[in-house]
């Protein structure tokens, strides 16, 4: 048994998923990229994907899929984050396509490609509305599209691709599909071919494949979340496709502390440690567990899911964790291990912890 903090990672679930998200995208004829940032890029994640069916392995973070390549997994990797022009030269060596939305940088991909020998994949980003990256108007795409097909020999342009339901947490509707569909086809009369791909989003965009209005152009998504963790589609997504597992991950953090105390601050209360102004609950005298991991090991305590019915997370600080024990269905001692199962966020967090192990559970 590993130390704690650590995360969990149950592989035959995550296979699962990984299998059920394939079969969706294969039956509607849906090139899948899988999406690793979510867990930092586990290299034994990103395997199980490639494993299941995905084409592509995807990250937004170039660390980590030159981490995953290191290990000796060849699918072809994807940068879904704009990359830095600081990092053209790594982003050709170590990805085979990225999302793109600055000619600056692809000309600067495009010199990186011809010294490496390459022809290095891009999907210029199109803004529907989120407003985090990709272009704006048409003839700012337009002008892109025909420098790369025509001018830069080292850079192909594979498709258009659209983000949604990050910044502005805009909703992947069919009126938004169509309009990506639209901005593919201006694209390809201009180059006078069709596109490879056309990128309709995450997991956000799986709802118009379940409900039947996704429009047939639109051939790739990039999906992290409904393979990881599969919260956001819980209730919606259909069996026919397979089972989601909501925790193939897990958080496990040790009791260093166990005392009965009031639930409600003892003085005068200003603000915790973090600036903070937070609400207390007076429920008189409760038995609590302090345990060793906090903000800094989940980002959010309100977000850990106690596997433990009985158990409540009462609050957090950095580097501690309280809940409340008074009604745990077990008996709970020191140096026990309590278990959760995380949000997205925590799960980002908790994978990018420098003191939480990974242990994979085959
Ligand atoms: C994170 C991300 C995705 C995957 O999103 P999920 O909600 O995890 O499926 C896809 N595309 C881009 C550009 C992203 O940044």
């Amino acid at each position: 048994m590993s130390r704690c903090p650590k995360v969990t990672v149950d592989i035959k679930k995550l296979r699962t998923n990984a299998k059920t998200i394939n079969n969706l995208c294969v039956l509607n004829d849906i090139t899948f990229a899988g999406v690793v940032k979510g867990c930092n890029g586990i290299p034994k994640c990103a395997e199980i994907l490639a494993e299941e069916g995905a084409e592509y392995i995807a990250s937004s973070r170039l660390s980590q899929l030159k981490k995953i390549r290191k290990c000796g997994i060849y699918t072809p990797m994807m940068l879904i984050r704009i990359p830095m022009i600081s990092e053209a030269e790594e982003t050709v060596k170590w990805t085979d396509i990225s999302l793109n939305s600055e000619m600056e940088v692809i000309r600067a991909i495009n010199a990186e490609a011809e010294k490496q020998n390459k022809i290095h994949s891009v999907i210029l980003m199109v803004d529907l509305g989120d407003l985090r990256e990709g272009f704006w108007e048409d003839e700012k795409l337009l002008n892109a599209v025909k420098e790369i097909e025509f001018d830069l020999a080292n850079v192909y342009l594979a498709g258009v691709g659209t983000n949604l339901g990050c910044y502005g947490a805009i909703s992947a509707t069919e009126e938004k599909m169509q309009q990506l569909v639209s901005k593919a086809k201006i694209v390809e009369e201009v180059i006078g071919r069709k596109l490879d791909y056309v990128s309709g989003g995450g997991t956000t965009s799986i709802p118009r494949i379940i409900e039947k209005d996704m429009p047939k152009e639109v051939n790739m998504l990039r999906i992290g979340e409904a393979v990881l963790l599969g919260r956001d589609l819980k209730d919606i997504f259909p069996k026919e496709y397979g089972k989601i597992h909501n925790d193939v991950f897990k958080l496990h953090l040790e009791v260093i502390e166990i005392k009965d105390k009031p639930t409600y601050p003892v003085g005068e209360i200003i603000c915790d440690g973090f600036g903070l102004h937070n609400t207390y609950e007076d429920r008189g005298i409760r038995k609590r567990a302090l345990l060793a991991a906090g903000k800094i090991d989940y980002g959010f305590p309100e977000m850990l899911i106690p596997t433990d019915k009985g158990v409540s997370v009462v609050g957090a600080s950095s580097d501690h964790t309280i809940v409340d024990i008074e009604d745990s269905e077990a008996e709970i001692a020191i140096g026990d291990i309590l278990t959760f199962e995380l949000s997205y966020a925590n799960l980002v967090y908790a994978t990018s912890s420098e003191d939480v192990e990974i242990e994979i559970i085959v």
